[in-house]
């Protein structure tokens, strides 16, 4: 645990901190992760929810359908781009021009969605595979987040300095699905569309907290009982779901819960790697917090802590972002609060 937390360059938080971070989110988020449970259940008409139950859409409506191909993802995305701020726009402008984008899915292709950087030429480029839902305009948000970055780092002769630590890289994208989401109108023609698809947003930030705190607290603990059985380890990985679970009915497939880990590739591959994004999180909310009480003042502090790059250590470039690198109780609760304002306007 010690050698991959410095492995990862982890000099700014400890596995206690991380232990805190599980404690924190079993406080303040697991209450509103099981209010949506049970507004969803409600809504489904069910005596429990199943896990079967959590993806689908509970009302039974066919998907959202903001495109129809590429081209008019990237001209929607523009506009949401331009509405947030005219700079960002004028980067995506770029990036069309340029033909930096590689976004519709045809056959041969290969899966996947990222954003990377063609190093020597100092541009970014987004791959992804959009069909057509609203899945691809969360996509395309979070990548171009990831291409300002690489934009805004462009100057710096350093190359390692070009590339920010994942727990702050995930803050550029991830408050960009944030802030873009203010614009899903141009997207939909319906408001009762558009506020569909910001729910469904939201409630996927909200849910994703317990699920990394299961994930990451697993890891915590295979690493710190190295003699484990199998049989001891799908016990302490129910003990995760049934402490972060929510009010799921598993009766019947408990014996399924035990070995749900195995659907996280990153337990298998990369030991310790997925609290980032749980951090990344924390720091998009609160760009996105500030971004409603001051507008333009917080897209300035986000575009200067973009240009920071990885020049700085973690805390500095959530600070220059307007956001505190915490993860303790006290930073979650008014930050799962707004969310519940939020959802109650939709
Ligand atoms: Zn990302």
């Amino acid at each position: 645990m010690e050698y991959a937390f410095l492995d990862r360059g982890r000099f700014d938080y400890t596995p206690r901190d991380c232990l805190e971070f599980h404690e924190a989110i079993e406080q303040e988020v697991l209450p509103l992760v099981r209010e949506l449970q049970e507004r969803r259940r409600k809504e489904m008409g069910l005596e429990s929810l199943h896990p079967w139950d959590l993806a689908a859409d509970p009302r039974g409506r066919p998907p959202l359908r903001p495109f129809q191909d590429a081209q008019e993802l990237e001209q929607k995305a523009e506009r949401v781009l331009d509405r947030l701020d005219p700079e960002l726009g004028r980067d995506f402008r770029t990036m069309r021009e340029l033909r930096l984008l590689d976004l519709d899915n045809r056959k041969g292709k290969a899966p996947g969605g990222y954003q990377s950087t063609l190093s020597e030429a100092r541009l970014p480029f987004i791959f992804m595979n959009a069909v057509g839902l609203q899945r691809d305009v969360e996509t395309i948000l979070h990548e171009a987040g990831h291409a300002f970055h690489a934009l805004a780092t462009r100057e710096e002769d350093l190359h390692p300095y070009r590339h920010a630590p994942l727990e702050f890289a995930e803050v550029a994208s991830m408050s960009m699905e944030l802030l873009g989401s203010a614009f899903l109108e141009e997207f939909y023609t319906s408001p009762e569309e558009a506020a569909r698809a910001r729910r469904a947003h939201l409630e996927g930030i909200v849910t994703f907290f317990p699920w990394m705190a299961v994930v990451d607290a697993f890891q915590h603990w295979i690493y710190t009982h190295p003699e484990h059985t199998r049989e001891e380890r799908a016990e302490a990985f129910d003990a995760l779901m049934v402490r972060f679970g929510g009010d799921v009915d598993w009766r019947g497939f408990e014996d399924v819960r035990r070995q749900t880990w195995h659907r996280q590739l990153h337990i298998f591959l990369s030991p310790f790697y997925y609290v980032e994004y749980g951090i990344a999180q924390l720091g998009a909310l609160q760009v996105w917090r500030n971004w409603k009480r001051q507008g333009r003042e917080a897209l300035e502090a986000y575009r200067r802590a973009l240009a920071m790059g990885g020049s700085r250590p973690l805390p500095e470039l959530f600070r220059a972002a307007g956001a505190e690198f915490r993860f303790d109780a006290p930073t979650i609760r008014p930050l799962m609060e707004m969310i519940q304002v939020e959802l109650a306007k939709l």
